[in-house]
C-alpha cells in the first residue's frame, strides 16, 4: 500500500476529547475515527489490525468446532420477555419504538435469539453438542464510554453459544474452549489471566473471565505471577501479599481489562423458549447451555494499551497492520535514483507477498517520516536513502529497539 494514497492521515497532536491511551493513538495514527463518545469508524488500517484479530478468533474456534451464522441487532420486545430481561437490561439495551409503535431493541447480547432459533436445529440427544458463533455489532448505552475502544456502545462481540444434553458434556467443551480463548489471547501478544468471577445477569454460577493487566482497565485482578492463579477482586477474599492459595508464592492486585469471559448457562434459556431434545429414551429434556464472549475491538484497544511507548504504538507481527513499513528519502543530490530504488524494492516485497506499507509521499522531513512510522508501529522499519545508497543497502529497525543496521536488500526479504 502507498501510503500517498491511504486513506486516513496522521493528527499532529492529541484529539483533545480523548483520555485513553488507546484512542488517543488510534485517532492519531489514522486508526480509527470517533464519530461519538463510544463509537469509532475503523479506518483502512484500523480494519486491517481488526481483521487480523478476527481471523485469529476464527481459527481458533473453528478448531474447536464453531459453526459461524449472523444474526440480527434489531430484536422484538417479547423475545426478551421470555426471560425478564427486556426489564433486566433497560438500563443499558437501546429499546424504541418503531413508526407503528412496536417495541424492539438493538441486541446488548444473543442468548435469547439463540434459544428461540436452535428449537428449529436441536430436537433429540443426536443433534447434541452443537457449537455456534458470530462476530457481530452489539449495541449497549455504556455510562461511561471513556475509554476508546475499550468501551464502545456500538462495538463488535465475537459470541459463541454451547449446546449439550449435560452438564458432563457442557464442562468438556468449556474446557476447550478455554484453550482456544488462551491461545487467541497469546496469539494477538497479550498475556491474560483466567479468573473466577460472578455471571452478573446470566447465572449465578461462577464464571471465568481473562483479565490482561493494564491501568487502563476497569476491574482489578487478584494474581500469582508465579502460577497464574487469579480472582477477580469482586468476589476475592484475598489481598495484596497474601499467600497463593494454589502455589504458597505472594498474590499481587493491580487493575485489569476484561478481554473475555466464558459462562455456563445451564437451562436458564433453553427452558424460557422450550429448547428441549428428546433423549433415548424419548423423554424431553432442557438443552445444557454455555456463552463464551470476546470484543475483538476491545482486544484491539488493549493490545495498543499494553504495546506502545512514548512514540507510539508498537504492533505484534502477528495482528500488525503490515510487517514492514518501507520508507523513502530522497534527499537532495540523487532524489531520481532513491526513488527508483525504494520503489523497486516496493515491487520486490509486493512480489514476495509481504505486506509493505510504502511511504512514498513526497514534502515530507526524514523526521516527519519517522515520527509518524514509529506512530504508525510496524515492527519492521527499512529505510532507503542517498546514505543507505552509498553503503549499498537499506537500513533496516525494528520497532522499540534503537540501534539500526544497513543489510542488502536481498538479506532483508530472506529473513523476512
Ligand atoms: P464489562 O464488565 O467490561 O462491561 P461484560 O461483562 O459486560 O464486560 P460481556 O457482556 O460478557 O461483557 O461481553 C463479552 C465480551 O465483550 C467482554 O469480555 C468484552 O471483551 C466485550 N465487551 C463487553 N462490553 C464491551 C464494550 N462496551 N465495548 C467493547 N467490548 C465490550
Ligand atoms: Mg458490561
Amino acid at each position: 500500500m502507498r501510503q500517498s494514497r491511504l486513506f486516513g492521515k496522521t493528527l499532529r497532536e492529541d484529539p483533545k476529547d480523548e483520555v485513553s491511551i488507546n484512542a488517543k493513538l488510534l485517532e492519531r495514527g489514522g486508526f480509527v475515527y470517533k464519530t461519538m463518545a463510544g463509537v469509532y469508524d475503523y479506518l483502512p488500517l484500523g480494519f486491517r489490525v481488526l481483521r487480523k484479530i478476527e481471523s485469529i478468533i476464527r481459527e481458533e474456534i473453528d478448531a474447536v468446532g464453531g459453526q459461524e451464522l449472523f444474526l440480527t441487532a434489531l430484536q422484538p420486545r417479547d423475545r426478551w420477555e421470555k426471560t425478564k430481561r427486556w426489564d433486566a437490561l433497560k438500563d443499558i439495551m437501546y429499546q424504541f419504538k418503531d413508526k407503528s409503535g412496536r417495541e424492539m431493541g438493538l441486541a446488548a447480547t444473543h442468548e435469547e435469539a439463540l434459544a428461540e432459533i436452535s428449537t428449529r436445529s436441536i430436537f433429540s440427544y443426536r443433534d447434541l453438542p452443537l457449537f455456534v458463533y458470530q462476530i457481530q455489532t452489539k449495541f449497549r448505552d455504556e455510562p461511561r464510554a471513556k475509554s476508546g475502544l475499550i468501551r464502545g456502545r456500538e462495538f463488535l462481540m465475537k459470541d459463541l453459544y454451547s449446546f449439550h444434553r449435560d452438564e458432563a458434556s457442557l464442562n468438556e467443551f468449556y474446557e476447550k474452549a478455554d484453550g482456544a480463548y488462551r491461545s487467541i489471547f497469546k496469539r494477538c501478544g497479550l498475556t491474560a489471566y483466567v479468573t473466577e468471577a460472578s455471571g452478573g445477569t446470566f447465572t449465578k454460577q461462577f464464571t471465568h473471565e481473562y483479565q490482561v493487566l493494564s491501568d487502563a482497565g476497569e476491574d482489578w485482578t487478584v494474581y500469582c505471577g508465579h502460577c497464574g492463579y487469579a480472582q477477580n477482586k469482586e468476589i476475592s477474599s484475598l489481598k495484596d501479599d497474601d499467600t497463593c492459595p494454589k502455589c504458597g508464592d505472594v498474590m499481587k492486585m493491580a487493575r485489569s481489562i476484561e478481554v473475555g469471559n466464558i459462562f455456563k448457562l445451564g437451562t436458564k434459556f433453553s427452558e424460557a423458549f422450550g429448547l428441549l431434545y428428546a433423549d433415548e429414551k424419548g423423554e424431553k429434556r432442557p438443552v445444557v447451555m454455555g456463552s463464551y464472549g470476546i470484543g475483538p475491538g476491545r482486544l484491539l484497544g488493549t493490545i495498543v494499551e499494553v504495546h506502545n511507548d512514548e512514540r507510539g504504538i508498537l504492533w505484534p507481527e502477528s495482528i500488525s497492520p503490515f510487517r514492514v513499513h518501507l520508507i523513502e528519502i530522497p534527499g537532495k543530490m540523487s532524489p531520481e535514483t532513491v526513488k527508483k530504488e525504494a520503489e523497486k524494492m516496493y515491487g520486490d516485497l509486493v512480489a514476495k507477498g509481504a505486506e509493505v506499507l510504502y511511504d512514498d509521499r513526497v514534502g515530507l522531513s526524514a523526521g516527519e517520516k519517522f515520527a509518524d512510522a514509529d506512530l504508525i508501529g510496524i515492527p519492521w522499519r527499512v529505510v532507503i536513502s542517498e546514505k543507505t545508497l552509498e553503503k549499498k543497502g537499506v537500513e533496516v529497525k525494528k520497532r522499540g529497539e534503537k540501534a539500526a543496521i544497513v543489510m542488502k536488500e536481498k538479506d532483508f526479504l530472506k529473513m523476512l
